[in-house]
Formats: C-alpha cells, structure tokens, sequence
C-alpha cells in the first residue's frame, strides 16, 4: 500500500517508486481524516488545493491506466478495513513532521500495523531528522539529502488495484470532492502540473527580479518562486526544487539562485527545529517567557483579522492574505510583530488564524517562524517592524495598500502610509473621512512600540529565559 500524506504527486516519490520496484499489486490512497479538517489550523482552502492536487494526481495515474482511491474516515479504521480484506507486506508513505494530531495519527497507525505484522517504510522527504539531539554535522547531511539522485518513478511497472465496494463506500469522500470543486481564481490552484508550471517560469524569468523584490509586498507575488503552496502539500518535493537551482545557477543569474537555494534549506532547517521540539506549535519555545504577561483583547485581535487597524499596510495584508492566501516573508513578519508586539496579544491564538489563511501553512516553519518574529525565543534579535517605516520603503506609492484597501483609493501618496494625518480637507477629497470610511490608528505607535521594546528586552535579561536560551543554543546550533 501506498499511503499519500503532504506528497501530491508523481515525480521523485519514493513511497510510489517502492512499490512499482515491487511487482506486487498496490493499493495508493488518500484519506481526509475528520480530526484533521476540523482542526483549528485547517480551512477549506487548504481542501480546496488538496482536491485540486489530487485531481491532477489522478489523471497522471489514469492516464496510464492506474488508480488512486480518495477516503473519507479515520485513518486506523481504513487500515483495519483493508489488513482484514487483503494479505497486505508493507505500507509505503512519506514520514511526516506535522501538528499534534497527525503526529498521534502517526502514532496510532504505527501501532496497529506492528499488531498487525505488517511493515511500515517511511521515506524522508526533507532533511530532517527524528530524535537528532544536536545540530552537529546537520549541514553536511542536509547537503547530502538535498543533493541525492531523485527517484524516477515508472508508473507501468505499478499495478495498482481497485478496492471493493463496501470499502469505498464506507469511506467515501464523493461528499468533500463534490463540495469542494472549482476553483478560487485568487489562489494558487494545487497540483503538480500547476506546481511544475511555477517552477519553470520562476527560473526562466521571474528569478531575475528575487533579491531585489523579495521584501516588496506587491513585486514578491511575482519575482518570488511561490513554490511555498507546493512545496507544503507535497505538490513538488524540495530535492528537484533544489537541484534545478543548483543546475540553472550554472547558467547564470547566479546571484539570485543562490539566494533562493540558501532559503530552500532554511525550509528544511526550520521543520527540523520543530521535529525535534514539537510543543512549540502550543507552547512558549522558551518556557522563560511564561511569566510573560499578555491578556487577550478580542477588539484587537478583531481588529487585525480584519484588517481595520488604522495602519494602512498592516490593514492591506490582511486583506491580502484572507483574499489570496499569500504574504511575502517581510509582510508577515511585519504583522506578527503587529499583534504581537505593538498590540500586545498572545501569539497562540494569531498563529493559529495565519495558520489558516496561508495557502501554503506548514507547521515546521509556521510556529518555529512564528516565535522568532514574536521576540520570544531568547535567542534571536528582537524586532519589531514599524509598519509606517516598511510602507513607506516597500509600499511608497501605496499601489499594494490601495488594491487591498479600497477605503484609502484616492488617498495621495503624500499621507498613504499616515491617512490620520490627511487635513479634513483632503480626507474630504479623498471621499475618506478617519474614523467614519476608514479607522483611526487602533494604538499609538510610538507608545506601543516602546513599551513592548522595553518589555522584550527586561525579559531577555530574566534569568529562567537565560537559562533557556542556552538550553536552546546548545541544541540548535552548532556553537558550543
Ligand atoms: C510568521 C511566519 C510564518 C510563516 N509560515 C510559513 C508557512 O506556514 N509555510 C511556509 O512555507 N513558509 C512560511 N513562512 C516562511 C516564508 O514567509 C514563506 O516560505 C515564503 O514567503 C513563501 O513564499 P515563496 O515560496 O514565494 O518564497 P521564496 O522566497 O521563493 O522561497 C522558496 C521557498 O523557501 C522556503 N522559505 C523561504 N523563506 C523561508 C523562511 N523564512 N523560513 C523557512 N523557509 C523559507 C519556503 O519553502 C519557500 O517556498 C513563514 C514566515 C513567517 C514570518
């Protein structure tokens, strides 16, 4: 059996690759499991990209006369379905660093399939590692993954088989396909045709302009790979990203390559800090900052869902990435330090709502990148991002807030980043009166923004968030 995870596709699957090298008949499956789709980080467009990308799966098997079944249920009980129907080896999958609930899936399944005498092969698709306790040589192994011939998988040599009646009717998933449908022309559409198409046109093209865009909220959504999305569900895997970098590098536009390569390993590097420290998807990574105090404020947290904060470009990425499913890095770091900082609210229940906005949400880099940017791990520089200062570098004729907000369209450029300060007569050219068509800033910036510098940096001389802080150094890095 072939059991599909976060690995939509055909190229350079190993799980896949296995079983055609096995000459045996295959069952390939995808299950929706209830626990995972009604979890808190989940959101129906992450469903939506799923059946799109097993919609294209599908045709690449059918194509050559092959099937996949799509199911509905617990994974443990399909499981105990099919053991009880077939005489199964070995069942091939991807092994998978997720949230909480996949992990104990994970755990469950692995149980049953021992009781049960049969083999489990997980297959890595990162460079990561299960119960690595330093960081030592991680880089070099890293290397060596990304760098590995890829599988080729010869879809002939697979005999899948069709699975009876009582099994997928069960375990139906007509109902999630049928719903799901269509498409949402402001999001990337899943796939691994879609996921190759990007690859092709960020090397022949869009590449030239990364560095130069990558901080700018409206020229990233084109220079940058947006291979986040496939990456994440598997769409395209991380090894043909990387050695394509590395192949066109040679031809030119090195610098940009480069560039994008070093990020390509900071996705595996980040999924391996949350490998080896899981809680962090709920906890404080540095437990020092539990005596941190941050009460909830649900007009605040209201206030930057929706984006009506009264700061324009804060405003307009969270439209955007309701909208879209897609902030570039420096715009999300921006808002998390938004909430985090300058409003001052608990990072849970933010990362949570991104966790569902993000097309391409991804644990091991969503709650690891989630902390760094609240200023809680004790290990990294605090920053908080001014959001006038990054509007006005990266945004300074406003094209990006006013195709978000279209509140501020006749804004001019000259009061874009501040509208609080546009004279009444201006507001009343503009057709935008502050505090009746578009809020007034939700806090006072300077304010905010030292009382949480002051409270970040008294933290980072507490004692317990020293003691932590190295306790991280000595795992993570590979100083001392
Ligand atoms: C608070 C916060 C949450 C984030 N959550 C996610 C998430 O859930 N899923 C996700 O894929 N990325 C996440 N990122 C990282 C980063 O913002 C996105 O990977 C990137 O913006 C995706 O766009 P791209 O594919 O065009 O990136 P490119 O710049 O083209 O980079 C290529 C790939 O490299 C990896 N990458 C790039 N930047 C980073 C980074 N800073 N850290 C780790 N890997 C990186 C990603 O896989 C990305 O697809 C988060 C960043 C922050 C600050």
């Amino acid at each position: 059996m072939v059991w599909l995870k976060r690995d939509i596709r055909t190229d350079d699957h190993a799980p896949l690759c296995r079983a055609a090298e096995s000459d045996l008949p295959c069952i390939v499956m995808y299950v929706f499991e209830p626990e995972v789709r009604t979890a808190k980080d989940y959101d129906a467009r992450h469903e939506r990209f799923i059946v799109q990308s097993l919609t294209d799966f599908e045709g690449r098997l059918q194509r050559a006369g092959k099937r996949v079944h799509i199911l509905h249920g617990s994974v443990v009980e399909v499981f105990e379905a099919l053991a009880g129907q077939y005489a199964v080896n070995h069942v091939y999958a991807h092994f998978e660093t997720g949230n909480h609930i996949t992990f104990q899936r994970d755990v469950a399944v692995k149980k049953l399939l021992s009781e049960k005498g049969i083999s489990l092969k997980e297959f890595k698709q990162y460079a990561v590692w299960r119960g690595l306790k330093t960081r030592k040589g991680r880089g070099t192994r890293s290397s060596e993954f990304l760098s590995r011939p890829l599988y080729q998988l010869d879809l002939n040599r697979l005999e899948t088989i069709a699975l009876p009646s009582h099994v997928t009717s069960r375990f139906s998933a007509e109902d999630i396909l049928h719903r799901v449908g269509g498409s949402d022309q402001k999001m990337q559409k899943g796939g691994e045709t879609q996921a190759l198409k990007t690859l092709n046109s960020f090397f022949e093209y869009r590449s030239r302009g990364y560095m130069k865009g990558i901080s700018k909220p409206a020229a990233s959504r084109e220079s940058c790979s947006r291979l986040s999305p496939y990456l994440a569900w598997g769409n395209v895997s991380i090894r043909r990203v990387y050695q394509e970098c590395v192949q066109q590098a040679k031809g030119g536009n090195a610098k940009n390559l480069l560039f994008f390569a070093e990020r390509l390993r900071w996705h595996c590097h980040f999924i391996q800090k949350f490998e080896s420290e899981s809680r962090m998807e709920f906890e404080n990574y540095n437990s020092g900052y539990n005596r941190m105090e941050k009460p909830f404020n649900e007009a605040y947290f209201q206030a930057w869902k929706t984006g009506t904060t009264g700061y324009p470009l804060v405003d307009a990425c969270m439209r955007a990435v309701r909208e879209t499913g897609y902030l570039n890095f420096r715009m999300r770091a921006m808002v998390v330090s938004f909430i985090t900082a300058h409003l001052w609210q608990p990072w849970q229940p933010a990362a949570e709502w991104l966790a569902r906005m993000f097309l391409d949400y991804e644990p091991g880099i969503h709650y690891p990148q989630f902390q760094m940017q609240a200023g809680i791990t004790g290990v990294n520089t605090i920053r908080i991002y001014n959001p006038v200062k990054q509007s006005v570098e990266h945004d300074p004729q406003g094209e990006f807030i006013k195709k978000y907000v279209s509140e501020l369209f006749n804004v001019p450029p000259a009061y874009i980043h501040e509208p609080w300060k546009m004279p009444l007569m201006e507001q009343q050219f503009a057709g935008c009166m502050i505090g009746e068509h578009y809020p007034a800033p939700i806090v006072n910036l300077e304010k905010a923004n030292k009382y949480a510098a002051d409270m970040l940096w008294k933290m980072r001389k507490d004692s317990e968030v020293k003691r932590e802080s190295r306790r991280i150094l000595n795992r993570h890095t590979t100083r001392g």
